[in-house]
């Protein structure tokens, strides 16, 4: 274990957690000449960042519309317009390109490293803060900030005590807890009189009842429609990829309804149904389906609907048709059964058990109030010498790099005013 080798030393910027927004702030303090001490808990900074986006790091959204940008992080749009003004998505773009991490927008405007490896992104970070000496402690867990005449005059470790101007916390949330991030800083927030929104996980892949969608782990349909219904009533549908896994359902299109479904949740029965054609109506299904039967009057149905359902989907499909023997010959078919046949493809019937937890989300929904913050600066209103940054503000959002730019923006907002 690394010791207080400074403990009288009074750094400019102490920063409490070395994850993407620490590391940002870290970079730009220390390019001003400032004496900056880096703190983390974990063997290696950066645990979180390096698996983003499934390794490739969706670094940010490059959507045109600064408005229609904004809209993604609902009530706290508003607290935003400053602080993308002084560094936004084109910053971004800027720094990393700068430093010679060309970055390219693929489809739904997320951007990423053209290496498509999220420890590139990494590496250019923490060359920064070596090339700008940035003096890192890691395996270095911060228990307190000790206040003092209504500003923080020093941090508490496990191997001692560190002094400082200005102190960033940049602790993250609680997803992935692996990473690191187990939610210390909303205690310390907490612990300042600052208030903190409950924490719960959010952009989170969602479990369901049925084995067949477990039996399907690992199968992904790219172009299906799922509807979600409270009580038996309909609440919303969205189309798009679907990725089935060993307990239910994930993909950025789940990933991004788990908010209001877990809302649905406190408020009775969820039920689904994947439309698995959701670019042909109910009729010319039927249809499509009668040419394929009558092309193959001699089969069995098992063999005859494989012809026409996405790959991988087949068994779990058959499982649902326990109204039928799958050994029928396609000439016995009644029309009756025929039509409930398509009826399933059209409503592949599921019920939601809940949300999983923060070991499966990628963000969380809580942290400390945006109006407690001064957004131009990220400091506390409340602690003057305080500045927050990334997960641990309260922000809701979706997946698709929206989550990192926070990081950067509100990095290198706290880097430039600490
Ligand atoms: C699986 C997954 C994939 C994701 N993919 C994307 C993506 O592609 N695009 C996107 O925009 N967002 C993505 N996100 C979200 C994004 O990773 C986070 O928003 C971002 O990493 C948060 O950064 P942060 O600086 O706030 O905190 P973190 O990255 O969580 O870092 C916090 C750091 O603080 C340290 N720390 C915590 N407590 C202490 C303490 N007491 N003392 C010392 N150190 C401490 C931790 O060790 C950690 O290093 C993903 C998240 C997950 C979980």
């Amino acid at each position: 274990m690394q010791k207080n080798n400074n403990s009288n030393k009074i750094w400019d910027v102490v920063i409490v957690g070395g994850g993407a927004s620490g590391m940002m702030a870290g970079v730009v303090a220390s390019s001003r000449g400032l004496s900056v001490l880096l703190l983390d808990k974990n063997k290696q900074l950066g645990e979180k960042l390096k698996i983003t986006g499934g390794g490739r790091c969706n670094i940010t959204n490059n959507e045109p519309d600064i408005h229609k940008l904004l809209a993604v992080y609902g009530e706290g749009a508003p607290f935003l317009y400053t602080p993308f003004s002084v560094f936004g998505v084109k910053d971004t773009f800027d720094f990393f390109e700068k430093r010679g991490l060309p970055l390219v927008v693929q489809a739904r405007n997320r951007v990423f490293p053209q290496t498509e490896n999220a420890i590139d992104v990494f590496n250019v970070l923490h060359k920064d803060l070596l090339k700008n000496n940035v003096s890192i402690k890691n395996n270095c867990i911060v228990k307190s900030l000790s206040l003092e005449s209504g500003k923080i005059k020093k941090v508490e470790t496990n191997i001692g005590d560190f002094y400082g101007k200005s102190f960033v916390l940049a602790t993250g949330g609680l997803s992935h807890p692996e990473t690191g991030s187990t939610g210390d800083g909303y205690r310390f927030l907490k612990d300042l009189g600052h208030t903190v929104v409950e924490p719960s996980p959010d952009v989170v892949p969602i479990s369901v009842k049925e084995d067949w969608v477990k039996n399907l782990a690992g199968v992904s349909l790219s172009f299906m429609k799922i509807s979600f219904f409270l009580n038996n009533k309909k609440q919303f549908s969205k189309t798009g990829k679907i990725l089935f896994t060993h307990f239910g359902l994930s993909g950025p299109l789940i990933l991004n309804s788990s908010k209001k479904i877990k809302e649905l949740l406190l408020l009775g029965e969820v039920k689904a149904l994947i439309d698995i054609f959701p670019d042909t109506d109910i009729g010319d299904l039927e249809k499509r389906l009668i040419k394929i039967f009558d092309a193959n009057k001699n089969k069995t149905l098992k063999n005859t609907l494989k012809e026409i359902l996405p790959e991988g989907l087949s068994e779990s499909f058959y499982s649902i048709l326990n109204f039928i023997d799958l050994d029928i010959k396609i000439n016995n078919i009644k029309k009756e059964d025929r039509r409930r046949i398509v009826d399933i493809m059209k409503a592949m019937p599921l019920t939601v058990d809940g949300i999983m937890g923060y070991d499966r989300s990628v963000v969380v929904d809580g942290g400390v109030v945006l109006k407690e913050i001064n957004m131009k600066t990220m400091s506390s209103k409340f602690v003057e010498n305080l500045f927050v940054t990334g997960d641990l503000l309260h922000l809701n959002r979706n997946s698709g790099g929206y989550s990192l730019q926070i990081c950067w923006t509100t990095g290198y907002i706290a880097g430039i005013s600490a």
